[in-house]
Formats: structure tokens, C-alpha cells, sequence
């Protein structure tokens, strides 16, 4: 009998939406569950990324012996190079898994560093100080995902990671519920359940429900067709490529994300390409529409996506035309709203055909699990304490709820936490412990060469050091052109010959307003990104400064 005690410690992801980390600890050792990022929504505009805040990993470095990945989604894994910049230690998930922060390390420079990346296979056992995991294949709108069973002295932790059961996936590789059951017979001290789709009934549908929609697409479509999805959803890039093959239509993927994880999933064995299928970005305009699928980045409207820029027709290689039909193949973000639907309105004003949203068959299936699938997971774990994860409090508690109905189960309790309330368990049993320190950091990720040590910038270094910088232009809803020169308010930014410095830096976003289209100008998404980024490079080379910058667009 062991009188250390096992603390659950969530970091991210608990009572929020994204950005999921979870850390584990039995006495001096420490081990993490995913290091995720969140998107940030419109009224934080001027970062591009917010993480969770590692001060509690960072405050005890020396103990954190692994970071362990269930999956590839941003929402898991996009803090890690974040994380890995202050926390060294041995980083374990699938090999697709690993492919994807490897690129993201490689994005911040950050290769270099010592970082272990260690491939782990499904049903692979690891040892890891006092927890010994195992990798539970799951399915998932992404491939490659696991959940995690992890036995420590006091007894058995299942992760679930995120998953849905797709019985019928387009790989064939199922759910392994058989290990599930496993565990559960042997006994299951705590349960870790993604909560996300709790408040949909029933069961999600599977990956190839989307099949007849797309089949309907492919049969009817004129002219081009061009697809935003995930780059991630393998599984859907697949059955693209599928479709495409039988009807005679040359693919072209559009867009960095687009094309360097379709490379990795290809190189991995993971998405099969038929000789031949493949169209150059370049030569998109030079064959007939009728026999061409562009499949793009950028399912958010992210302004500087394939898919945004395409719909405003600032594409080097793709315009849209009448007869052409454009199809969003994923869900929206909460938060992204406005983005997309102004991004649907810009495609519609070029003439092409949009299909988004819900429907019969469905364009888009959810990677999550709804209800019915929830309570197969309980039933088949049967654990003596429950946490429902991954959510906003409402998923928690009505996922905490949907536990309380299945009173044969005997758990003994459910913890609803959130992010940095702790969960001890000894063994006497759990209770609620102290909290630790957390918080969001927003990151601004600068331009391609900036160097390591400017990569963590949190905004109160933002403020203190660097100071705001608020452009203010006033653009005319009817011509569409600016009013007036813009104006530029400053507060903490210092430079030898600030007031110089300043006047230029009005003139570069003068001209980057002058270069837009006036499609563009009219849309004030578009241009504040595009003057922000603009204007970042500029400081940035005259002064080597890091300035917030928030433009404000005003339409008169
Ligand atoms: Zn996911």
C-alpha cells in the first residue's frame, strides 16, 4: 500500500473550448496529456495563437518525464512546440501524430532543440517512472488517434483523448472497444471522457455517411468543384480522391497545411494517391473545369487561407466562375461565424455554387462521439470515479449527468473540474485538492524568420516592452476606397525617431490598402489582417520591435 497520492491536474480544455492539456502526477514524477492550442476568436484580433499558461510545468521542469500525444488536431498538439521551448522532455504518440508536430517544430525553428519524438504504435505498452500506458486505438475525424489507459500504483486511468465509435470507418480500422472491455472487467479507478457532443442524441454518424452527398456533388457538378475541409480529416481526402478517380476529375490541393499534411498522411501509407490524379497548383486553369477538384485550406475564412483568398479572387492559380460549385466539408468553429458566412458571401458574388451546412445526407460528419456512444464507453469501463473532459461547463455537467442516470454503473463519484482544479486520489479515495496557476497566453507568431527567443511573447511582455500600435482607417462603404490618410495611435513604443517611424508606417498601410481589391476593402476581416500583417514586417525590419498591433477599420 502506497501513501502517495495521485494528482489529476488539468491544465486546458476543462470548462473552455479548446486548447487541452492535462497533467498527471504521483509524487515526484509528472507526466502530460496533450499541450493544445485555442483559436482566437474575433475581440482577439492582433494574436494569432492563445495556449494554455505552463507556469505549473515550468515551476516543476525537473519532474515532467513525458509528453504523451492522443492525437494530431491543433487542439492537442499546437502548444507543443510552446511547451517543449520550456519544458524539455521525451514526447510519445503515433507516428502520424508526431509527423504533425514535427512540422509545427520545424515552423518555429525549433528542430534543433532537443526534442524526442517517439513513435508509438496502437497496443504498445510504454513504461514511464510509476505509469505504465498503453495506446488504445480510437476513431476520430483525424486518423491515427488513441486513447490511453494508464496504470499507476494506485490503480487504472482511461484518457479517452477524442474519439467517436465509427463503426464502419473508411480504413477499417475500428474502434478497439475490446480493450476497453478488457480494462473495465479488471477494474477502472477513473475515467477521463471526452464530453464535446453530449448534448447530441443517439449516435454520430460515420465517416462514410458523407459519401452519397459528395457522390451527388461529383454527378452533378458543371464546372470546377472545389472543396474546403480539415486538412487533417485523412479519412475525407481520401474518399475526395476516390470520387475524383471515378469520375475522371484531376485533384489539386491548395494551400500550405493542405499540401504538406497530404504528403505526410501519403508518405505514412495513410491516404492513398493514384498515379496520375494529381494536378499541379499551376496548371488548375489550364484543363477543362468539368475535370478538375480543387481541394483548399482555410474552412474558417481565415483571411489569409487558400479558400478565403480564393473567394475574394486574390488566388494566384484558382478564380471562381458561374457554373462552378464550392463545398464546405467541415463544421464551424464557435467563434469563426462571422468569418464564413462572410467567406460564403464572397463565393456566392462570384457566381458559384455553395453547399455548407446541415443536410441530408450530411456534407460534414462530427469526429465526436453524441450520447449513445458516451454511455457505451461508461458501460464498458465501468469506473469507480468519472471526469468528463473536453468542454465548456455545460458539456461537463450534462455529460456529468448522463453518468448519474446510469446508476448500475456504481461509480462512487463524479468530479466536474475545471481547468486548474485539481483532483487527488489516494488510497483512501478522491477529493478535490488546492488549485494550480492557470491562464491563457496569446501568442503572436511573427513573421517566418524571426528567431526562437522572441517565440514565447506573452502579452504583458507585449505591453511592457513593445507597446500597441492601432491603425485607424476610414474606408466608404459605397466607393469602397480609404478616407483620408490613415492614422496611426501609439502607446509604449519607443524608437530612436518614433514620430518618423510612425509617418512611414502610415504610408505602408496606405499602400496596402491601395493594393487590395476593392472586394476586400469591403470586407473589414480581410483587410485589418491584411494591414496587420503588413505592418508587423515593417516595424519589425525598421525597428526590430514586437508592437501589438490592433487595426481599426471604420466605415463611413
Ligand atoms: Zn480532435
Amino acid at each position: 500500500m502506497t501513501d502517495k497520492k495521485l494528482q489529476v491536474i488539468p491544465l486546458g480544455g476543462l470548462g473552455e473550448f479548446g486548447m487541452n492539456c492535462l497533467a498527471l502526477r504521483y509524487g515526484d514524477d509528472i507526466i502530460v496529456i496533450d499541450a493544445g492550442m485555442m483559436f482566437p476568436e474575433e475581440d482577439l484580433l492582433g494574436v494569432d495563437i492563445v495556449t494554455p499558461d505552463f507556469a505549473y510545468l515550468e515551476e516543476n521542469k525537473q519532474h515532467v518525464r513525458a509528453l504523451l500525444l492522443t492525437h494530431g488536431h491543433e487542439d492537442h498538439i499546437g502548444a507543443t512546440p510552446f511547451l517543449l521551448s520550456e519544458v524539455s522532455a521525451p514526447v510519445y504518440g503515433t507516428p502520424f501524430t508526431l509527423a504533425l508536430v514535427e512540422r509545427r517544430l520545424k515552423e518555429h525553428e525549433l528542430e534543433d532543440v532537443n526534442v524526442s519524438l517517439n513513435p508509438v504504435k496502437p497496443g504498445e505498452i510504454i513504461e514511464i517512472g510509476p505509469f505504465k500506458v498503453e495506446f488504445i486505438h480510437v476513431t476520430h475525424s483525424i486518423v491515427s488517434a488513441v486513447a490511453l489507459a494508464i496504470t499507476t500504483p494506485l490503480g487504472v486511468l482511461i484518457h479517452t483523448g477524442d474519439f467517436k465509435v465509427d463503426p464502419t470507418p473508411t480504413d477499417n480500422l475500428l474502434f478497439d472497444l475490446h480493450t476497453f472491455a478488457e480494462y473495465g472487467k479488471r477494474g477502472v479507478l477513473l475515467l477521463l471522457s471526452d464530453s464535446t457532443n453530449v448534448d447530441r442524441p443517439g449516435y454520430t454518424q460515420s465517416e462514410r455517411a458523407v459519401r452519397p452527398r459528395f457522390e451527388d456533388i461529383f454527378t452533378r457538378a458543371q464546372g470546377k468543384i472545389v472543396i474546403t475541409c480539415f486538412s487533417s480529416s485523412v479519412h475525407r481526402l481520401q474518399q475526395i480522391l476516390d470520387l475524383a478517380a471515378e469520375s475522371g476529375r484531376k485533384v489539386a490541393f491548395v494551400g500550405r497545411s493542405m499540401l504538406s499534411v497530404t504528403e505526410i498522411a501519403h508518405s505514412q501509407g495513410l491516404l492513398e494517391i493514384r498515379d496520375g490524379i494529381l494536378l499541379r497548383t499551376q496548371d488548375i486553369m489550364a484543363i477543362p473545369p468539368e475535370k478538375v477538384v480543387v481541394v483548399a485550406s482555410g474552412t474558417q475564412g481565415e483571411p489569409m487561407s487558400a479558400m478565403a483568398r480564393i473567394a475574394v479572387d486574390d488566388h494566384k492559380n484558382v478564380y471562381l466562375e458561374k457554373g462552378d460549385t464550392v463545398v464546405l466539408s467541415s463544421r464551424i468553429i464557435p467563434g469563426n461565424e462571422k468569418a464564413i458566412y462572410r467567406m460564403i458571401n464572397h463565393i456566392s458574388r462570384r457566381g458559384a455554387d455553395v453547399i455548407y451546412g446541415n443536410m441530408d445526407p450530411p456534407v460534414h460528419v462530427s469526429g465526436h462521439a453524441s450520447s449513445g456512444e458516451l454511455k457505451l464507453v461508461l458501460n464498458l469501463v465501468r469506473p469507480r470515479y468519472f471526469v468528463p473532459i473536453h468542454g465548456e461547463y455545460r458539456q461537463l455537467s450534462k455529460h456529468a449527468a448522463l453518468a448519474g442516470q446510469m446508476a448500475h454503473l456504481g461509480i462512487e463519484e463524479t468530479f466536474i473540474l475545471e481547468t486548474g482544479q485539481v483532483l487527488e486520489i489516494d488510497h483512501r479515495g478522491a477529493r478535490r485538492g488546492d488549485d494550480v496557476p492557470v491562464g491563457r497566453l496569446c501568442i503572436d507568431s511573427g513573421t517566418v524568420d524571426e528567431v526562437v527567443e522572441d517565440l514565447v511573447i506573452r502579452d504583458r511582455r507585449h505591453l511592457s516592452e513593445d507597446g500597441f500600435i492601432v491603425p485607424i482607417v476610414a474606408i466608404n462603404r459605397l466607393t469602397g476606397k480609404s478616407e483620408g490618410a490613415p492614422e496611426i495611435v501609439s502607446r509604449g513604443f519607443v524608437s530612436e525617431d518614433g514620430s518618423d517611424l510612425l509617418r512611414r508606417a502610415a504610408r505602408v498601410v496606405a499602400e496596402t490598402i491601395e493594393r487590395a481589391s476593392p472586394e476586400e476593402r469591403s470586407d473589414a476581416g480581410v483587410i485589418q489582417e491584411k494591414i496587420r500583417r503588413d505592418l508587423k514586417r515593417f516595424i519589425n525590419k525598421e525597428a526590430s520591435r514586437r508592437p501589438l498591433i490592433l487595426p481599426v477599420i471604420l466605415e463611413v
